[in-house]
C-alpha cells in the first residue's frame, strides 16, 4: 500500500528531485524541504507517516534534527530514515544506534531505497498494532 506523506528534507536539489519523483511515481505523497530547521517545523504541522533526512544539512545537521524530533510529542513516533553521502563516516550501525529507523547512502539505488522506505513504513504500522 502506498499513498502515505513523505518529507524529504534534503539540501541537495538533485537528490531531492530524484527521491521525490520515485516517491511519486510509486504514489507515496511528498513534501520537502531544505533545512532541518523548517523539517522540523513541517513534521510537526503536516504529521508524515515518514521522513527522509539527509545528514548533512546547513545549519542544523540531520543527527541533531533526530534527536529535536524525539524531543516533540508531535514528531516523537514518526519512523526517520538517515540518508548520507558518506558511507564512510555514517554507517548503518552507527546511524541505527543514533535511533534512525532506517538507512540509505547516496547515490541512491532506486530499488534498495523503496524496499527501505516500505520496510520502515510497515514495520511502524506494525508496532502501532
Ligand atoms: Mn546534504
Amino acid at each position: 500500500m502506498a499513498g502515505e506523506l513523505i518529507l524529504i528534507i534534503e539540501d541537495n536539489e538533485k537528490n531531492r528531485k530524484l527521491v521525490r519523483d520515485v516517491l511519486q511515481a510509486k504514489g507515496y505523497k511528498t513534501i520537502e524541504t531544505e533545512t532541518a530547521e523548517e523539517g522540523i517545523k513541517l513534521a510537526i504541522e503536516k504529521s508524515p507517516s515518514l521522513i527522509l533526512m539527509d545528514i548533512q544539512l546547513p545549519g542544523m545537521d540531520g543527527i541533531t534534527a533526530l534527536k529535536k524530533l524525539r524531543t516533540e510529542a508531535e514528531t516523537k513516533s514518526i519512523p526517520v530514515i538517515a540518508i548520507t553521502a558518506s558511507a564512510m563516516t555514517y554507517n548503518r550501525v552507527t546511524m541505527l544506534a543514533e535511533g534512525f529507523d532506517g538507512y540509505q547512502t547516496k547515490p541512491i539505488s532506486v530499488k534498495d531505497f523503496l524496499e527501505e522506505v516500505r520496510r520502515v513504513l510497515d514495520s511502524d504500522q506494525v508496532k502501532a498494532v
